[in-house]
């Protein structure tokens, strides 16, 4: 049976859309780089069949045509170390895992040349681009009264409650994170200002930033927030609420960051809060 091997053109395009990285997500590695010898470079990647080029290997299907078996949509770059693996467990590496890798790897590959190519050409345009991260730096529970939600009973006259096991409190939790604006870029901003859209929450406290600042080229300012929350329940149940960096009750919130470059024109930075991460988006 003879091997359907890929052109010299295919293995040079599988290489080339990953950025010569490897597609396993675990991975990542560099497949290229300098040889000790000056004219020379030293490869370690290699274009594996995600379904095997000849009958008897791993993931081989039997429905496609030899053409297909060497074409593109077959292969998958890798180092070597990750190609002998997919091949030694076939169990553990299908074929349709080995597409969603290469998928995501040409994504992120596709993105990130994006952003290189934005950054150089829009850089000068677009001035200053500040985004913000949201930092746990401490939490802890206060203890209040005992809930009358726990079981208890009369005993002269008196309600006594009982407090074995998990009692039921009322907790105060509180949450203190750091703001922190990154300028990610190589142009200062100007007077920066937050507006914070709490979405209705009172109990959120937060340091000011000074009247006139400006943020240096990859620079960072901070600012400290402050949370507290109120629950009914036993101390595993607050712990499980704290275990959390950022508070549920942030979810959606909106931090609006407001900066000048140097010509006095406005930006603005959107920083909104999706569970455990802040997302920032430029206006
Ligand atoms: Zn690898």
């Amino acid at each position: 049976m003879p091997r359907d091997n890929f052109s010299r053109r295919t293995i040079t395009l599988l290489a080339e859309r990953v950025g010569f990285l490897c597609s396993n997500p675990a991975c990542g590695c560099h497949t290229v780089g300098p040889n000790r010898q000056a004219e020379k470079s030293t490869r370690i990647g290699k274009a594996a069949h995600i379904t095997a080029a000849a009958s008897g290997g791993p993931r081989f299907d039997v429905e496609l045509t030899a053409g297909a078996r060497a074409g593109i949509t077959n292969g998958i770059w890798l180092c070597s170390n990750c190609a002998d693996q997919i091949d030694k467990d076939v169990q553990a590496y299908s074929a349709s895992l080995l597409h969603t890798w290469k998928a995501n790897a040409e994504l992120k590959m596709s993105q990130s040349i994006k952003a290189v190519y934005e950054t150089n050409a829009g850089e000068p345009a677009h001035g200053p681009y500040l985004e913000a991260d949201l930092v746990w730096r401490r939490s802890a529970r206060m203890p209040g009264e005992f809930s009358d939600k726990n079981p208890g009973q009369l005993e002269n006259g008196v309600y006594v409650v009982d407090v074995s096991g998990k009692p039921i409190i009322h907790w105060t939790l509180g949450w203190e994170m750091s703001l922190v604006i990154h300028n990610n870029s190589s142009y200062a901003a100007f007077n920066v200002s937050v507006e914070l859209d709490t979405g209705g929450i009172e109990t959120v406290e937060r340091s000011t930033l000074p009247k006139v600042n400006h943020i240096q080229p990859f620079g960072q300012v901070k600012m400290t927030i402050k949370y507290m929350e109120k629950m009914e329940s036993s101390h595993v149940e607050a712990d499980e609420r704290l275990a959390r960096r950022i508070p549920d009750a942030f979810d959606n919130m909106v931090f609006k960051i407001y900066y000048f470059d140097e010509a006095r024109k406005r930006h603005r930075t959107l920083a909104r809060v999706a569970g455990q991460q802040i997302l920032n988006d430029k206006a």
